[in-house]
């Protein structure tokens, strides 16, 4: 199978889908790779070291000639699509969920696409689950931009002159980004709380030497083990306890998300007048608009003496591991599609029908 790996196009996206570490590992097992000149400068990985991994370089539009597949990390642009020949494999984070127009052009193109946020959460696809290792790189990164804008240190500090208070960090939604945030928080010394509507997760956060927070609002559970949006009522309610807790912490790490609907408001304006000077808030669900109502996606913003981190992407912050990762949670994916370097696609399995939003032969539709 020939695959190609173009160089991205989104704003900020700075990560690449694969590295040479697994353009060798794809060779070995008989995959044709070629590489967009320049696809994974911004993640750290040059050109020469993808020819010696085993991949051909190509320019820009010859490194779509002939190829059966096309691994990404974010959406292809339009003349990318439009250039793909139908019955071409195309993986990537598709936005199947927010983006309709974009997956409805692929159907119409022909395009078999696959969207890494549809992998089932199944023991079996754990190695190809791209939500958890960006999550994971998110979380911990996100520590580190709060640490780095806060007026105070994160350990407690015995010294000469005295002692130093530890900062105390609250960490709002405890699924993959939140444990993360926890555990790289709590190695540089902080005193942690963490709060999610999952009641499920308060031994998780507790064995990472974190308590906690009740707040007496209880969310239910979907199968997948994910968190159900909350009523009104609820939110409300969160929002009111959420108020009179949040002036005792320092730094707020903020996680919450239900997939497929923006981000819940867990922090009002109100919550944030009410932090000390100098406090931090970052943002991690500002992709989908933010947990409190003061973010601006994208930007970094100051409000009443609280810092507000509201960058989207923010695992493209740490490109080169998080591309690590990531290529290796691609390359699990393909060799599940294309066991022995050819194209095999079973839409009876659940991985590659799960993942499947468009192009689905007709005679495998769902
Ligand atoms: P996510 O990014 O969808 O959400 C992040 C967290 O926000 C979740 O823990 C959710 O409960 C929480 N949340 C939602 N609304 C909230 C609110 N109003 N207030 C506070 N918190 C709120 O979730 P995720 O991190 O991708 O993972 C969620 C679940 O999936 C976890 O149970 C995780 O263990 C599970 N998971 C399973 C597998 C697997 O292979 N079986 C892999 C990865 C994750």
């Amino acid at each position: 199978m020939r695959v190609c790996v173009p160089r991205e196009s989104g704003p900020g996206e700075h990560r690449v889908a694969l590295t040479p570490e697994t353009v060798t590992k794809l060779a070995a097992k008989g995959f044709e790779i070629v590489v967009e000149r320049g696809a994974g400068v911004l993640a750290g990985f040059p050109d020469d070291l993808y020819e010696n991994a085993g991949a051909q370089l190509a320019h820009r539009p010859e490194h779509l000639d002939g190829v059966e597949g096309v691994l990404r990390v974010g959406r292809p642009p339009t003349e990318e699509i439009e250039a793909l020949a139908r019955g071409t494999v195309l993986v990537g984070f598709l936005q199947p969920l927010s983006d309709a127009d974009g997956i409805a052009r692929l159907d119409e193109r022909g395009v078999v696409a696959f969207a890494m946020e549809s992998i089932p959460r199944i023991t079996r696809a754990q190695s190809m689950d791209a939500l958890s290792s960006q999550a994971t790189v998110a979380g911990y990164k996100g520590v580190l931009l709060a640490a780095d804008r806060s007026p105070k240190l994160f350990p407690m500090m015995m010294t000469a002159a005295g002692t130093i208070a530890p900062a105390r960090v609250l960490v709002l939604g405890a699924g993959v980004a939140g444990l993360q945030a926890i555990a790289t928080a709590r190695r540089l010394g902080a005193v942690v709380s963490a709060f999610d509507v999952r009641p499920a997760v308060a031994e998780q956060v507790e064995s990472l030497g974190a308590s906690f927070l009740d707040l007496g609002i209880r969310g239910e559970e979907t199968e997948g083990g994910y968190a159900r949006e909350l009523t009104a009522e609820q939110q409300e309610a969160q929002q009111r306890a959420l108020e009179k807790r949040i002036p005792e912490f320092d730094i707020v790490i903020t996680t919450a998300a239900v997939p497929g609907r923006p981000a819940p408001r867990l922090i009002p304006a109100a919550a944030v007048e009410s932090m000390k000077p100098g406090s931090v808030i970052v943002d991690l669900a500002a992709d989908t608009g933010g947990n409190c109502e003061l973010t601006s996606p994208g930007h970094e913003i100051a409000h009443t003496g609280v810092t507000i981190v509201g960058f989207t992407n923010v695992a493209s912050l740490m490109p080169q591991d998080a591309s690590r990762l990531y290529a290796r949670n691609v390359v699990a994916l393909l060799e599940h599609l294309a066991p022995d370097g050819e194209l095999t696609l079973d839409f009876s399995d659940e991985i590659t029908s799960g993942a499947c939003v468009a192009g689905r032969p007709k005679e495998a539709a769902a």
